[in-house]
C-alpha cells in the first residue's frame, strides 16, 4: 500500500521546486533509455550461440532414428518431450512440444475452447463451445499485457482479481467461481509472475486445484514462463499443478505452457505445454490439423546444445549472474531515491523478468510522460491491466534485462526523480 504519511507528504511538496529544477536539468542530459520490453540482453542471448552451430551435417536423427529434417512428430522430439517433462515435473506422455512461441500455444488452447469446447465439457454437463455464450476470464493483475490481449481479440470479458505476496486473491476467486458458470478460464503466471514478481504459495495453489467451479469446462491457463529464472542461488517452490489438480479430481483442469524463449533465443526458442491425458489428446487432434509437424531440427539443436535438464539450470545460473546486478540496481537506486518517501514501493523478485513498481493513487501516466520527457521510455501505465485500465493508475512495470546495468541505474535515477516530481505536485493539488 502506497501512501504518505502527513509529515512525508509536507516534505515532498516543500521540495516540489527543487525536483522541478532537477527535473529540468535532467531533460538537457538528452538520454535515450528504454525499460519497455521484457527482452533477454544481447549478452544473454549470446550464452546461447553454440545452439547455431550444434548440429553437423551427417547430424539429424533423434535417438529413436527420427529424421529430424522432416515432416511428422507431431507432439515432439521424444528427448525434448523428456527435458520438458522434468520442467514441468510430469510424465513425457503429458508434454507436446511444439513451435517457437508458448504464447502461440496458449492462444490455440483458448481458440480451441471457443470455438469447440474443451474435453469432458460434455460429459460433465458443461455446455460445449465456449462461444456459444458470453465467456469470462479470472486476471489476476497486475498481469502479462498479452494474455489481456488474447482475450480482447476474442471478445472474452476479463474479471480483475487482486495479488499479493502469496499469489491472487483466492478467496474472491472461489466466491466467483463457485456461482458463475461463465467463467471459464484463468490466466496464471505462478512463479515470479509477471511483473510483479511472486511465486504462488502452496496454499494458493491447493485452492485453485480444489475449488468448485460452476462451469464444469472451466481451466487454468498455468503459464510458468519463469519456471527456471531464478535471480538467486536458490529457487522459490511451487506446488506442482498438474497433479495437485487430479488429486484435487479436477485432472482436466491445468494447463501448462512454457517455452526457452528466455533460456536460449527469444522467439526462436522451443515452447511446450503439459495437461492431462485428455487435455493432450484433443490438443494433439486439432493440431494435427494446423500442421504436419513442428520444427524438430530446432528441437533437436536444444537437445545437442542443453543435453538435459540439468543442462538448462546451469545455463540458466549463467543468465543469473548478468541479470543479478540489474536488478540489484534498481532495488539500490529506489531504496535510496525513496525509500524514505512513502510515495511508492516495489517488488524485489528473486526471479523472472521485471520489477513492479506501485506509486500514489493517479500518478502512474504522469510519471510514464515525465520520464519520457527525460528520455527514458516505460511500459505505458495501464498495460498490466485489462484493457490497459489501472483503475488507480498507479501500477508501473519496469523491465530491467535488456539494457546494461550502469544505464538501469541511471533509468530508475531519472524514474524515481519523475515519481517525487509528479507526486509533490498531486500532493500540492
Ligand atoms: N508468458 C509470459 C508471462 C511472458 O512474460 C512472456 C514474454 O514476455 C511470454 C509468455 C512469451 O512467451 P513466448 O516467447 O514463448 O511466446
Amino acid at each position: 500500500m502506497t501512501a504518505a504519511r502527513p509529515t512525508q507528504a509536507q516534505e515532498i511538496v516543500r521540495r516540489l521546486s527543487d525536483y522541478e529544477a532537477r527535473f529540468a536539468a535532467l531533460k538537457q542530459q538528452g538520454h535515450k533509455l528504454d525499460m519497455t520490453r521484457g527482452k533477454p540482453s544481447n549478452e544473454q542471448l549470446d550464452l546461447a550461440n553454440g545452439l547455431t552451430t550444434v548440429l553437423s551435417a551427417e547430424d539429424y536423427r533423434a535417438a529413436d532414428g527420427t529424421d529430424a529434417r522432416n515432416y511428422g512428430g507431431l507432439d515432439g522430439l521424444p528427448e525434448l518431450k523428456a527435458i520438458f517433462a522434468e520442467l514441468f515435473e510430469t510424465a513425457p506422455a503429458n508434454v507436446i512440444v511444439g513451435g517457437a512461441s508458448s504464447l502461440t500455444m496458449m492462444h490455440d488452447a483458448v481458440v480451441r475452447g471457443l470455438l469447440h469446447g474443451v474435453p469432458g465439457s460434455h460429459d460433465d454437463g458443461g455446455d460445449g463451445p465456449w462461444s456459444k455464450g458470453k465467456i469470462k476470464f479470472l486476471c489476476p493483475t497486475p498481469g502479462y499485457d498479452r494474455h489481456f490481449s488474447i482475450c480482447q481479440n476474442h471478445g472474452i470479458e476479463m474479471l480483475p482479481v487482486g495479488l499479493d505476496a502469496e499469489g491472487p486473491d483466492v478467496a474472491s476467486i472461489e466466491k466467483l467461481v463457485a456461482t458463475d458458470a461463465s467463467i471459464k478460464g484463468m490466466w496464471c503466471v505462478p512463479k515470479y509472475s509477471n511483473p510483479t514478481g511472486q511465486t504462488y504459495s502452496a496454499e494458493v495453489v491447493g485452492r485453485l486445484a480444489a475449488m468448485k467451479t460452476a462451469a464444469p469446462d472451466f481451466r487454468l491457463f498455468w503459464d510458468n514462463a519463469y519456471a527456471v529464472h531464478d535471480l538467486f542461488g536458490d529457487t522459490d517452490p511451487l506446488v506442482e499443478i498438474i497433479s495437485a489438480c487430479a488429486k484435487a479430481g479436477h485432472e482436466n483442469r491445468p494447463i501448462v505452457f512454457a517455452s526457452t524463449s528466455k533460456i536460449s533465443f527469444a522467439g526462436a526458442g522451443v515452447a511446450a505445454l503439459a495437461s492431462s491425458p485428455a487435455n493432450v489428446a484433443d490438443a494433439k487432434r486439432h493440431l494435427s490439423m494446423q500442421t504436419i509437424g513442428p520444427d524438430k531440427l530446432n528441437q533437436l539443436r536444444h537437445v545437442r546444445f542443453f543435453k538435459s535438464y540439468a543442462g538448462i539450470r546451469a545455463h540458466m545460473q549463467r543468465h543469473a549472474a548478468l541479470l543479478r546486478p540489474k536488478f540489484e540496481a534498481v532495488t539500490r537506486v529506489f531504496e535510496r531515491e525513496l525509500g524514505q518517501s512513502g510515495v511508492a514501493s516495489w517488488t524485489e523478485p528473486r526471479g523472472g523478468y521485471f520489477v513492479s513498481l506501485d506509486t500514489l493513487d493517479g500518478c502512474a501516466s504522469d510519471i510514464v510522460a515525465l520520464a519520457n520527457e527525460a528520455g527514458v521510455k516505460l511500459t505505458p501505465a495501464g498495460a498490466t491491466f485489462p484493457y490497459g485500465k489501472d483503475p488507480r493508475n498507479r501500477n508501473i512495470r519496469i523491465a530491467p534485462t535488456l539494457p546494461p546495468a550502469s544505464q538501469v541505474e541511471t533509468a530508475m535515477e531519472v524514474v524515481a526523480l519523475c515519481v517525487l516530481l509528479a507526486s509533490a505536485r498531486k500532493l500540492r493539488g
